[in-house]
C-alpha cells in the first residue's frame, strides 16, 4: 500500500498574497511603514484595542524592542519560563540581563504563577509570560504580582493571535507584547512579527527604536520639520512587500481560524477516549482561556513512549514532532550560570510532549488516520 506523507506543517496561502505584493512593488513604495504596514497595524489596533502596534521583521525583533523599552541591563533580572523558544530569553540576555527561569504548571506548559513570587528579588524588573499553544497564562494573577512588586510584564504572544483571557485579547494585558508571523504560526508572512504597546509611556520611544533610533515617524506625520538621531534602536520594520503578504492573511483570518479549530476539535474528539484511559494527556484549556487552535499536542507518560510514538507515526508517513528543550539546561545557560534550577514540569514537557500535524490544508480524513495510528500504538500489542 502506498503511504501518503502528512507533513507537520504546510504554510497556507489565502490566494491574495502575490496580488498585494505586486501592488506594493508597483506603487513604488518598497521600504517599511507604507500603506500595507499601516493597514496591518490598524487591523490589530481596531480589532483588539492595542494603544499602538508596530510590525517587525520577526517576533524575536519585537521581543528585542520590548527588552530595550523596558530599559533593563546589567544587574537586572527577568523571569522567563524555561519551556519556551530561545528568543524569549535571548532578547533580554542581549541587554545584559540575568534570566531567572520559572517552571511550568502541572496541568499545562504555561508559567506557574503560583511559583512566581519566590523568584522575585530586589533586582527583578520584568516577567515574560508565554501563552503556550495560544492558551492564556493566568494573567490576573501575574499582573497582580507584577503591580505589587513594581515590575513590567511583556507577553510573549508569538502563538497567541486571536486568543483571549477572560474576554480580553492576549497581548493587550501586559505593558508590552510580541507576536510572530513565522510560517509555522496561524497567520504568516514567512518571517514577521508585531510589537503591541498597551502603556502610553512606551509609544513614542517604540517608534524611535523601530526606525533606527530616529524620530522619522514624527517627521512623516509632519510633527517635526526634520528628523535625526535621538535614541538607540535598529531597523526593526519589515518592507512593504512583507506587509502586503501579511495583509492577505489578516483579511482571511476568520476562515483560517475556523478551519484550524475544526481540525483541533476532531483531534480532541478522536483522542478523548484514550486520554480517559490514561495513555496520555490532552491539551488543557482553563476556564479563563480560549483556544486559537495554534497547536494540537499530547503529553505522553515518559520519554521512551514518546520516542516510540514519533517513530511509529513516522513509519506511517506522519510527521509528529517534540518541542522545546529546557532552556535552563541549554549549553548556553549552563556555560554562563552556575545556579541551575530544578524545574521538573518543564523537563516533563521537554521529554513527553508531542505535537501533531495541524495546518489549513490538513483534511478530516487525515486527522482520522493520525488518530487511528495513535490508537493502534497504544492499544495493539507490539508484534
Ligand atoms: C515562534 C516563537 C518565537 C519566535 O518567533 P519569530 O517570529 O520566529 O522570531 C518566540 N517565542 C515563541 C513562544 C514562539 O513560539
Amino acid at each position: 500500500m502506498e503511504v501518503s506523507r502528512i507533513p507537520f506543517n504546510q504554510p497556507h496561502l489565502t490566494g491574495k498574497e502575490a496580488h498585494y505584493m505586486y501592488q506594493a512593488v508597483y506603487t513604488g513604495k518598497l521600504s517599511g511603514n507604507g500603506l500595507f504596514t499601516k493597514k496591518c497595524q490598524q487591523f490589530f489596533e481596531q480589532k483588539y484595542g492595542f494603544k499602538k502596534t508596530l510590525l517587525t521583521t520577526s517576533c524575536t525583533d519585537a521581543l528585542e524592542m520590548c527588552a530595550i523599552l523596558c530599559n533593563v541591563g546589567e544587574g537586572d533580572e527577568v523571569i522567563v519560563p524555561s519551556y519556551t523558544f530561545v528568543s524569549t530569553a535571548l532578547a533580554f540576555v542581549r541587554q545584559g540581563c540575568k534570566i531567572v527561569f520559572a517552571d511550568s504548571m502541572e496541568s499545562n506548559p504555561n508559567i506557574d504563577a503560583e511559583k512566581l513570587e519566590a523568584l522575585i528579588t530586589p533586582r527583578t524588573k520584568v516577567i515574560v509570560p508565554v501563552h503556550y499553544a495560544g492558551v492564556a497564562c493566568d494573567m490576573d494573577r501575574i499582573m497582580e504580582i507584577a503591580n505589587r512588586h513594581g515590575l513590567l510584564v511583556v507577553e510573549d504572544a508569538a502563538q497567541a493571535i486571536d486568543s483571549y483571557y477572560k474576554g480580553r485579547p492576549l497581548g493587550t494585558i501586559g505593558h508590552l507584547s510580541a507576536f510572530s508571523f513565522h510560517e509555522t504560526k496561524n497567520i504568516i508572512a514567512g518571517e514577521g512579527g508585531l510589537i503591541g504597546i498597551n502603556d502610553e509611556r512606551f509609544v513614542r520611544r517604540a517608534e524611535i527604536i523601530w526606525e533606527k533610533g530616529t524620530n522619522r515617524s514624527e517627521f512623516f506625520r509632519g510633527e517635526v520639520n526634520k528628523y535625526g538621531w535621538v535614541d538607540t534602536g535598529s531597523s526593526f520594520l519589515p518592507s512593504e512587500v512583507i506587509s502586503a503578504f501579511l495583509w492577505a492573511q489578516l483579511e482571511n483570518m476568520e476562515d483560517i481560524q475556523q478551519k484550524r479549530k475544526t481540525l483541533w476539535k476532531a483531534y480532541h474528539q478522536g483522542l478523548e477516549g484514550l486520554a480517559q484511559e490514561g495513555f496520555f494527556l490532552l491539551p488543557e484549556v482553563p476556564d479563563y482561556a480560549t483556544n486559537n487552535a495554534h497547536m494540537f499536542y499530547i503529553v505522553c507518560r515518559n520519554l521512551e513512549e514518546r520516542s516510540a510514538l514519533i517513530s511509529t507515526l513516522k513509519a506511517q508517513g506522519i510527521l509528529a514532532v517534540f518541542h522545546y528543550l529546557s532552556l535552563h539546561k541549554s549549553d548556553y545557560y549552563v556555560s554562563h550560570y552556575s545556579d541551575i534550577p530544578d524545574l521538573p514540569q518543564c523537563d516533563r514537557y521537554a521529554d513527553c510532549l508531542v505535537r501533531l500535524p495541524l495546518f489549513y490544508e490538513l483534511t478530516l480524513e487525515q486527522v482520522d488516520k493520525i488518530v487511528n495510528c495513535i490508537k493502534d500504538f497504544f492499544t495493539k500489542p507490539i508484534k
